[in-house]
């Protein structure tokens, strides 16, 4: 698609105009200010500069309730998110969660658990580390027990074992797609551009108008054959607003720069439907319902697994707490403790520590009947 010239160069009175195959109205061409060439001058100017700075005023935008800027640093790094993780059990071990021998699970976990439980009891660690405070180590062993409690009666696990699965699904850290705080496209804007150019590529059906349009930003890739931001303000804006009202069907946002990074991490995760059962449903032909996960509502998500205040026990002892449920406030509360152990004794329990998640069908070369065997015993 960059090859296609810009028709910015060719037609003055570009934004009178409309690509022929977008055949809804211009969706918002009332409340965008369409300056001319000749009143140009310090009315644009001043507008322009106004929309740049305050970026809740331009009709394309929508934004997240959290800033990437605003969470906790230190849970970026790779840390223990669930109880599996944190008791170092492999869910892809098939022989032992699908095996259907109680006895054999209960073996297993108990013995992973006195395993983490001696390098990390509260005595060990206060009398060995003058660093640790009686209040994290307390708060570890709260965790450490609630999932040995969890992981072994089978009325917990089971659903424990579901909620993981479809939470890592949405949060996987593989090293290739670790989550650093940083965009995937390019930033070729001004500093001071408080905006980014987003599409959701789970509602986009790859028409390629805006690709061809402002042929600079937009890219088609080639895996879904969706469209995508490469290049953050390549084009003028101008011609990218006229790209985005061209789009029938109202995929591409305005979004607030510091929000870009975790929209473009989570649209990695978000299904992408196939665009001729898309386009049998748009023509009023059925086809299947539409992806439910778009990467707004994952990105919610994902920003509230950093949540500073995810403190689960408020300082308090549950004893024989246990769950039947996985969520991001119960990940961060888990990271957070075990980034509170001592180093020395995260690199001996928990050795170059790294999520794993490569059999529920991202990253992974596991086959489908792997990837499924837990959902279907
Ligand atoms: S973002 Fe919109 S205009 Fe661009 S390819 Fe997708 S559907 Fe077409």
């Amino acid at each position: 698609m960059r090859t296609i010239s810009s028709r910015s160069q060719i037609s003055p009175n570009r934004q009178f105009r409309r690509h022929p195959i977008a055949r809804r109205p211009l969706r918002r061409c009332a409340e965008r200010k369409t300056t001319t060439s000749s009143d140009a001058g310090a009315s644009k100017e001043s507008s322009i500069q106004s929309e740049s700075t305050d970026v809740t005023k331009s009709p394309y935008y929508r934004e997240l309730s959290k800033d990437v800027d605003s969470i906790d640093a230190t849970l970026l790094t790779n840390a223990p998110s669930d109880f599996f993780e944190l008791l170092d059990l492999d869910l892809d071990d098939a022989d032992v969660w699908a095996s259907g021998d109680e006895d054999l699970v209960q073996t297993t976990v108990s013995k992973a658990f006195k395993k983490k439980l001696v390098i990390s009891h509260p005595d060990v660690l206060l009398s060995k580390y003058e660093d640790a405070s009686e209040e994290e180590t307390n708060e570890f062993a709260v965790i450490l027990n609630a999932a040995y409690k969890t992981l072994s009666d089978v009325q917990t696990r089971e659903p424990y074992l579901n909620a993981v699965i479809d939470f890592r699904k949405h949060f996987f850290l593989e090293e290739e797609t670790k989550f650093d705080g940083t965009p995937v496209s390019k930033w070729s804007g001004e500093e001071g551009e408080t905006r980014a150019v987003f599409v959701d590529e789970s509602v986009c059906i790859g028409c390629a108008n805006c690709a061809q349009y402002a042929s600079n930003t937009f890219s088609m890739e080639s895996d879904f054959g969706r469209a995508r931001v490469v290049d953050q303000w390549a084009d003028d804006k101008e011609t990218i607003e006229i790209a985005i009202d061209m789009c029938p069907v109202d995929c591409i946002w305005f979004v607030k720069r510091t929000q870009l990074a975790a929209l473009e991490h989570c649209m990695k995760f978000c299904p992408r439907e196939d665009p001729g059962i898309m386009g049998r449903r748009r023509g009023g032909n059925g086809g299947s319902q539409r992806a439910k996960v778009n990467p707004f509502c994952a990105a919610e998500s994902f920003l509230k697994r950093f949540d500073e205040n995810g403190e689960l026990f408020g300082g308090k002892n549950p004893a024989g707490l246990s769950f039947s449920w996985h969520d991001e406030r119960l990940a961060s509360t888990i990271a957070k403790a075990w980034l509170s152990l001592p180093e020395e004794v995260r690199q001996k329990g928990w050795p170059d520590f790294k999520h794993k998640f490569n059999s529920f069908g991202i990253g992974g070369d596991s086959s489908v009947e792997d990837r499924t065997f837990l959902r279907t015993r």
